[in-house]
């Protein structure tokens, strides 16, 4: 439905980035990386969720070896996180990541930046330049301040400085906590490189606050075109920051499969707690590639015809639901067991589909 923006392709582990590829989601796991199998236990449980790439902190020296059993024990690509210390950058890479995450205005001068440059590229392995709002650096905060172009400026001369060395497996992203700037930046950026870019807002908040600001910044530019993998930053679970980044692409028609869940505003005329409903099957709906509909709607002004049309749906009565299947009613559910049915019946199609 978008024309995408075309860029060049870089692989981040089996996953590609750019070029036309499938816009992937990704989060930053909240575990301490040294927590080996912690770290690990969350990795899986977000791949189970559709997570396609995960990043982690690398504070120290022991962070950077923990991910060399960490990257044993999990399969989707992990991107190592490093501010400050170059060395730690080459430690994470010799421990096998996939990719690295460096703003190279905080890792300590030019020469380092270098080095672990060359280190990256004998290994073939992806940078992400990740300059933020918070951390430019002194000379372009003089020259720019703290500006869309002075995001942007920093973010080009770091690009410039790893294609001296030959390198151009770059990946960029340009993020601020205002919405309009980091649309801004991007949209400046999008028309100076050809490189894959990452979107987010930083620091965007609460899950509240931060799903509107993140599905206004990062959607408005996946609607131009702009973004080739995205992360929702939430102070919350990355699990959260996953399911919303989903949503968006979902919502864009960016991503297919999984379960979409239509659900009424309510009014006077709905006589069941439709709202508890909706949100304990939401809570508890199976992560799956499957495409399915699932209705709950509160009366019988739109409930029938909603259901009717979903795989699987509900029209409030008075405390009770008329249940549909396939397009016919099949019976009626009382309040209390409402929830119940409709995860027993979404389990049953997504059975009957394996089955086929
Ligand atoms: Fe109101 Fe019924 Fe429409 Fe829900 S489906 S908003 S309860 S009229």
């Amino acid at each position: 439905m978008f024309e995408r923006r075309k860029t060049k392709q870089v692989m981040l582990g089996k996953v590609p980035i750019g070029g036309g590829a499938p816009i992937t989601v990704q989060t930053m796991a909240k575990t301490d990386t040294r927590d080996v199998a912690a770290t690990v236990a969350q990795i899986r449980e977000l791949e189970r969720n559709g997570c396609d790439i995960v990043r982690l902190a690398v504070p120290d020296r022991e962070a950077a070896l923990a991910l060399k059993k960490i990257k044993e024990e999990t399969s989707i690509p992990l991107v190592a996180d490093i501010h400050f210390d170059y060395r730690l950058a080459i430690l994470a890479l010799e421990s096998g990541v996939d990719g690295l995450r460096i703003n190279p205005g905080n890792i300590g001068g030019e020469e380092k930046v270098r080095s672990l440059t060359r280190a990256a590229k004998e290994r073939n392995v992806p940078i992400r330049i990740g300059v933020n709002m918070g951390s430019l650096e002194k000379g372009i905060l003089s020259r720019y301040g703290r500006t869309t172009a002075g995001l942007v400026e920093s973010a080009l001369s770091h690009v410039a400085l790893l294609e001296r060395e030959g390198y151009d497996n770059i990946v960029i992203s340009v993020k601020a906590t205002s919405v309009p700037v980091t649309i801004a930046a991007y949209r400046m950026l999008a028309e100076r490189v050809a490189y894959p870019l990452h979107l987010g807002v930083t620091e965007a908040g609460g899950p509240w606050a931060g799903t509107i600001k993140s599905s206004i910044g990062i959607g408005t530019l996946l609607a131009e075109g702009i973004g080739d993998t995205i992360r929702v930053s939430l102070t919350a679970s990355p699990l959260e920051e996953v399911r919303v980044g989903l949503q968006i692409l979902k919502a864009l028609g960016l991503r297919g499969g999984g379960i979409e869940l239509i659900s009424c505003p309510t009014c006077g005329r709905c006589q069941i707690d439709l709202g508890s409903v909706a949100r304990a099957v939401e809570q508890r709906l199976p992560a799956t590639d499957e495409e399915l509909r699932v209705a709950i709607m509160g009366c019988a002004v739109n409930g029938p015809g909603e259901a009717r049309e979903a795989d699987v749906g509900i029209a409030g009565g008075k405390g009770c639901g008329v249940l549909f299947k396939k397009g016919k009613m099949i019976g009626k559910v009382p309040e209390d067991k409402l929830v119940g049915v409709l995860l027993e019946e979404i389990k049953k199609i997504l059975e009957e589909r394996k089955q086929k």
